[in-house]
């Protein structure tokens, strides 16, 4: 049975930057949790970020791609360099994937490190432009499909095309 990776505060763990969860209340989710194929991850704090932390956006809006690239860095709002700390946690969260074997994710959208559609422009002023967070890009661009919790049928879509669902 096909495990799914997902982000930690989507199933209601308080590791997001400000102490809070996100948690989703999706059916579908809820099912494959109760079949235990849902593997619960939280690059941020793998990377050895704390809770709560400063809130940290790509620098230009980018892009995960950027960043793995060294053409970008991931920034506090005070400033602070917190790339290497989400380089950390993707490698981790790409590590947590192989070892179970995913081939789809369910990462919560808009986030720098898990943001499958869009991420922040980089300013703080709630601004979001198309790209990939962190995390996301480099599980993509190892074959790990990547879904935002509003797309979590098409994530079980993807896994009924691969013989999983
Ligand atoms: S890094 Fe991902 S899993 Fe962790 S709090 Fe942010 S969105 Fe959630």
């Amino acid at each position: 049975m096909e495990r799914i990776l997902v982000s930690a505060c989507l199933m209601g763990r308080k590791v997001r930057y400000d102490g809070s969860a996100k948690t989703s209340g999706d059916a579908l989710l809820a099912a494959w949790r109760r079949q235990g194929r849902l593997v619960p991850f939280c690059p941020e704090v793998e990377g050895g970020l704390p809770v709560p932390r400063p809130a940290a956006e790509i620098e230009g809006g980018a892009g995960g791609a950027a960043v793995l690239s060294g053409a970008a860095r991931v920034l506090t709002s005070g400033g602070t360099d917190v790339t290497a700390a989400f380089l950390a946690g993707a490698q981790a969260a790409l590590a947590a994937a192989r070892s179970f074997d995913v081939k789809v994710a369910i990462l919560k959208e808009g986030s720098p490190s898990c943001g499958s559609l869009t991420v922040y422009d980089g300013t703080f002023a709630g601004r979001r432009v198309p790209g990939h967070g962190v995390t996301s890009a480099l599980l993509e661009l190892h074959g790990i499909a990547v879904f935002g919790e509003d797309r979590i049928t098409e994530a079980a879509a993807r896994l009924r095309e691969i013989g999983e669902s």
